[in-house]
């Protein structure tokens, strides 16, 4: 069956690949944007989480095109990297605005259709960061821990009305984000790594891919991890 999907942050990434992995499986897939042209293949619809407005918006087109949204992947985030003493309150605010309160706006939204329909996936996108920590990454990884007690408490919230919230924790994925750390970074990363390489975004895809589906119906509440190992123990 053909179901409406929102994945935000679409447009390239992580976020992409997770858009083509439904999209392939013959669902309406719906991508968020901010600028730029989005890839084709998809109701692409502009919006910045951040803008409350902008989100109400999005829906209202996903909506009327595709029907309220069956599947949320609150996919969207950023990074602010900085040490604290030089982290600025705006470098930790707007990590947090974006990536915790963006995806508060999104879910809430999505929940309005879903408990109509009595039925509902959202999946988040966390880190492995956000339970290991990461020197420099206080704000990423501060929002990425919290999306963890978020979608638990929803879980228990809202489990009665057949609406399950899962949290995904990538380890490093081979994206734009990753793009700006040093070759020396990187082969230290990829040494901590069990697996020993990167992770490509269709490997986080189809974990999501897999939350959303029927073999999925009794998880819950669960943080799983698609990082190589990297994570192992938390
Ligand atoms: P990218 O930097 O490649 O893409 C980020 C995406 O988020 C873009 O689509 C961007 O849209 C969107 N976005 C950012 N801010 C906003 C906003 N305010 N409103 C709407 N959309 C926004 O990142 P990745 O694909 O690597 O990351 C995707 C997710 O996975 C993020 O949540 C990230 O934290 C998480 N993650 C990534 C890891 C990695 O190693 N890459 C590891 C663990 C987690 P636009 O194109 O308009 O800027």
């Amino acid at each position: 069956m053909s179901r409406s999907v929102l994945v935000t942050g679409g447009n390239r990434g992580i976020g992409l690949a997770i858009a083509r992995a439904f999209a392939d499986a013959g669902d309406k897939v719906a991508i968020t944007y901010r600028s730029g042209e989005p890839p084709a293949g998809f109701l692409a619809v502009k919006c910045d989480i951040t803008d409350a407005e902008q989100v109400e918006r999005a829906y209202k087109e996903i909506e009327d095109t595709h029907g309220p949204v069956e599947v949320l992947v609150a996919n969207a985030g950023v990074t602010k990297d900085q040490l604290l003493m030089r982290m600025s309150e705006e470098d930790f605010t707007s990590v947090l605005d974006t990536n915790l309160t963006g995806t508060f706006r999104v879910v809430k939204r999505a929940n309005r259709g879903m408990l109509r329909a009595k039925k509902g996936r959202v999946v988040l996108i966390s880190s492995v960061v956000g339970l290991l920590g990461s020197a420099g990454q206080a704000n990423y990884a501060a929002s990425k821990a919290a999306l963890v007690g978020f979608a638990r408490s929803l879980a228990r919230e809202l489990g009665s009305r057949n609406i399950t919230f899962n949290v995904v924790a990538p380890g490093f994925v081979d994206t734009d984000m990753t793009k700006v750390l040093t070759d020396e970074q990187r082969a230290n990363i990829v040494g901590q790594v069990p697996l020993g390489r990167y992770a490509q975004p269709e490997e986080v895809a189809a974990t999501v891919r897999f939350l959303a589906s029927d073999d999925a119906s009794y998880i819950t509440g669960a943080v799983i991890p698609v990082d190589g190992g990297l994570g192992m123990g938390h």
